[in-house]
């Protein structure tokens, strides 16, 4: 397979249909389209396919002609005004998700953009089904919805604190050992739903090393300015690793569609991370063949008067 390059002769400027060769190329190598066989050992969160420290700055300039285009697909996505964009960002503490979402909309026009963080429930959203808060954050048609986090936690923190699940309050003839098999199963097909209502959903899972969050926590505690990053219970959910490593595992194995696919990120390098996810929104989005509306002949008349009575004034 032939890698994309983030330097090289032809660099830049970068020509559209260049970064839409380069995205692919970025973006594709991570994605999971069906999950049957997958497996979260096999993959290598310090991977940057061939780049190395060195591409870091050539790195960031591609990533700064993709933001660019990335809003010119946005502004196109919001004048056609007929589909949205959903993205979900899941990934254990300190794999960059804040940092990511930062980097790679810092190009898009705020109006055309939500971004919904989603923390422990609270009494109000436990009183319904889990879908409930979520499906109230969806984006409306012509935006790009965030979820930073999502009802994917479903299957992950409350998969690995079993006293999370006991607070939902389910009739408890409804928790049987099925219960992860059935809630993948309404994921998938609640992200089916949405894709045939226009609801175009990306996944991405930020695959950070347990080393590498090490560092970063150690950062955090060790600078005054990172400080308030850090929380106590960061370290309590570090112990879980394993059990939520096997959680992400067997939640991408499920819920990984050609529909609604997962990409998994390797997130040891910041740099490497913005990079495929801005490569997977922007591949995303041109496959859904954007085009500002056209004006019918009617229409055009009535702007050709408009044009005319203000050229008179
Ligand atoms: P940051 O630490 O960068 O501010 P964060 O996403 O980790 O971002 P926190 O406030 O630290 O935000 O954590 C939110 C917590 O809420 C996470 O531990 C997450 O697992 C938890 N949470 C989210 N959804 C649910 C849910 N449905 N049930 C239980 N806990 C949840
Ligand atoms: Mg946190």
């Amino acid at each position: 397979m032939s890698h994309p390059t983030a330097s090289g002769p032809a660099a830049s400027p970068f020509g559209k249909a260049e970064i839409l060769k380069r995205a692919k190329g970025f973006c594709a190598p991570f994605r999971i389209s069906e999950g049957d066989h997958f497996r979260l050992d096999r993959l290598d969160p310090t991977d940057t396919l061939h780049l190395d420290k060195s591409d870091k700055k050539a790195a960031q300039a591609v990533l700064a002609e993709g933001v660019e285009l990335l809003a010119e697909l946005q502004d196109k996505l919001y004048a056609q005004d007929r589909w949205a964009l959903l993205l979900i960002f899941q990934a254990m503490d300190a794999a960059g998700k804040d940092g990511t979402i930062k980097h790679v909309m810092s190009g898009v026009n705020p109006q055309g953009c939500q971004v919904s963080s989603f923390k422990a429930p609270s009494s109000v959203d436990l009183d319904h089904d889990y879908l409930w808060r979520a499906n109230q954050c969806l984006p409306e048609r012509g935006r790009i919805g965030i979820f930073n986090r999502s009802y994917y936690e479903e299957t992950l923190v409350v998969r690995v604190h079993p006293e999370l699940l006991a607070r939902q309050t389910l009739p408890p003839e409804l928790v049987g050992d099925d219960i992860w098999k059935q809630r993948f199963h309404d994921i998938r097909h609640y992200e089916d739903y949405l894709a045939r209502n226009g609801v175009v959903v990306r996944k991405f899972f930020l695959h950070v090393s347990k080393q590498e969050q090490k560092r970063r926590f150690l950062e955090r505690l060790e600078n005054p300015e990172k400080n308030w990053k850090f929380s106590a219970g960061d370290i309590q959910e570090r112990a879980h690793w394993e059990a939520y490593m096997d959680a992400y595992e067997q939640t991408i194995r499920h819920t990984a569609t050609t529909t609604a696919p997962w990409y998994v990120v390797p997130a040891d390098n910041k740099w490497f991370t913005r990079l495929v996810v801005a490569a997977a929104v922007i591949d995303t989005l041109d496959g859904l063949g954007l085009a500002y509306p056209r004006v019918g002949d009617r229409a055009r008349a009535a702007l050709a008067a408009a044009h005319q009575q203000l050229l008179a004034e």
